[in-house]
């Protein structure tokens, strides 16, 4: 399914899609609390990728 959220850091608007249990486009809080700050819900991938607790864990991701 094709949805657009809006960033709760940047504030933009993103693409992504939502399957069952899998989010693409952005990442969401219940799955990916720890690399969110307080009062984040929705934070789409560009953000994400520049989190210094995402790249410690994952390394840096390329788009
Ligand atoms: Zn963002």
């Amino acid at each position: 399914m094709q949805i657009t959220i809006r960033c709760d850091r940047c504030k933009k608007l993103v693409k992504g899609c939502k399957t069952e249990g899998f989010t693409g486009g952005y990442y969401i809080r219940a799955a990916w609390n720890k690399f969110m700050r307080p009062g984040e819900h929705k934070v789409c991938d560009s953000c994400m990728w520049k989190t210094p607790a995402y790249i410690k864990v994952y390394g840096k991701v390329s788009s």
